[in-house]
């Protein structure tokens, strides 16, 4: 493991002091829903808006494991942070490991939620100094208001939730609930039945992103991305069709169909002499799934595919529930031909030990380190260090979310192999493929 470099090491030249205020506003966890009732039933009598904040700390928790720094430190320094951004009526409660919600009373106006999540935002804008490394976090921030998009404590609670899984989706740092992503979210939880008709019915598609080889500037393979519309109410995520697709035992048959259709697509691209190869990704519970290699190997026999052009990515997370098995399926497709991949890498728990102990062939640096590491040195070295890592184990290393021409410069100086990301092209349908591929030679 000596070739191995130590994420511990990375941010250790980054090294930084820090004094921090203790938060007065902190709430126990208790005393959320009567002071928010209280905040409301004030603001009704005088006229006041009430807002809540629920804040995400996005990869807090995951960079603790892989610096190996114990959890809750960075979450108590953040407690501290955002507490020093608030006025003194103002109350913050942690809410899990990751999750902070703030309560802002008294206000008066609905522009000034917004204001006070911009203010949050700079506060994090410093990396904390813990103990020797600079952890840069983001936080996600979810708003809603009191009257004007809720109730009661209840809804500002829920719509402030699902304001933040909408941040989060969409990429963006803060987002204000509106009036119609209740609706939206109540569809979700639709969605159940929903996914059998999708899959009945054609609402599904898959999506190929282009992947570029940056010594050539040849594209060869692509990754293959589900895509659902459903009619009435438009693009649900896949994040969010694959986790009800995990919840209802419905995944089983999605990953068939996503893998049957990508392998029929290849086929055709290959008639019309495209040879590309193609990666599906593979969802958390599939790779405990003792049938997925039988799976495998009756779509790669269907569509007479050949193997070594069959990648599947699997999520960092994937292996967690239980190691030993996950290796032995991990094994199977292996010895079919299949190459493997690990997504998102650096953002799990176990990157480490995942790239010696499994017959990986593939690593691809997740899309927020690849996203800002022009603007911060802490991301750089964890995607220099992952190439590094990644060629000392002869693994192919892909970076994902390249969005501009800098980055992809930059990266084909570090050595990285393979791009992946907006400035090259989105995901597109396979008919737009082929037109795309025809330019592109
Ligand atoms: P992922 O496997 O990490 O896929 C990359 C995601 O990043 C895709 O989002 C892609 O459209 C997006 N992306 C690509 N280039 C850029 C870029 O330059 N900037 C930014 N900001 N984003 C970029 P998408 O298609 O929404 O998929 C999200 C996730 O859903 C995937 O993340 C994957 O985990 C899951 N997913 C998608 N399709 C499938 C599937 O067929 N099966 C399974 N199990 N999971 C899937
Ligand atoms: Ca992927
Ligand atoms: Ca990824």
């Amino acid at each position: 493991m000596s070739n191995i470099p130590n994420p511990r090491a990375l941010a250790t030249s980054l090294r930084g002091t820090e004094c921090e205020s203790q938060p007065s506003q902190e709430l126990p966890r208790s005393a959320l829903k009567s002071t928010l009732t209280n905040a409301i039933d004030h603001a009704r009598m005088s006229q006041r808006v009430v807002a809540v904040l629920m804040i995400l700390l996005a990869r807090s928790d995951r960079l603790d494991a892989m610096l190996g720094i114990p959890t809750g430190q960075i979450m108590q320094r953040a407690l501290r942070r955002v507490a020093t951004a608030l006025r003194p009526a103002d109350r913050v409660v942690q809410l899990s490991d990751e999750k902070i919600c703030v309560v802002l009373p008294n206000l008066r106006s609905d522009a000034l939620p917004s204001l006070a999540a911009a203010k949050l935002l700079h506060v994090f804008e410093a990396p904390f100094a813990i103990e020797e490394n600079l952890l840069t976090v983001r936080p996600i921030i979810g708003i809603a208001t009191f009257p004007g998009q809720a109730a009661n404590a209840e809804e500002l609670l829920v719509h402030a939730d699902i304001a933040k899984h909408i941040a989060r989706s969409r990429d963006v740092a803060q987002y204000v609930f509106q009036a119609d992503d209740r609706r939206a979210a109540d569809t979700y939880t639709g969605l159940n039945i929903e996914l059998r008709e999708a899959i009945r019915t054609n609402q599904l598609e898959v999506y190929y992103q282009p992947k570029i080889e940056l010594k050539t500037g040849r594209c060869r393979s692509v990754e293959a991305l589900l895509r659902w519309t459903l009619p009435g109410h438009g693009a649900i995520p896949p994040p969010v069709a694959i986790r009800v697709a995990e919840s209802n035992g419905m995944i089983g048959s999605l990953t068939e169909w996503v893998l049957n259709t990508a392998l029929r697509h290849q086929s055709e691209w290959k008639h019309l002499g495209i040879m590309l190869d193609v990666a599906v990704n593979l969802s958390t519970i599939t790779l405990g799934d003792a049938e997925l290699p039988r799976l495998v190997s009756q779509a790669l026999g269907t569509w007479q595919a050949d193997p070594s052009r069959l990648t599947l990515e699997i999520n960092e997370d994937a292996t967690i529930n239980d190691l030993e098995y996950s290796l032995a399926i991990m094994n199977q497709l292996k010895k079919m031909g299949v190459a493997l991949s690990v997504d998102d890498f650096g953002t799990g728990y176990s990157s480490l030990s995942y790239v010696k102990r499994f017959p990986l062939d593939e690593l691809k640096i997740d899309k927020l380190f690849v996203q800002h590491m022009r603007d911060n040195k802490g991301d750089q070295q964890i995607v220099r260090s992952v190439i590094d890592l990644a060629h000392n184990f002869e693994l192919t290393v892909v970076a994902e979310g390249v969005e501009d021409e800098a980055t992809l410069k930059d990266l084909k100086r570090m050595g990285c192999d393979i791009a992946q990301g907006f400035v090259i092209s989105p995901a597109i349908p396979s008919d737009a493929l082929i037109e795309w591929m025809k330019r592109h030679k």
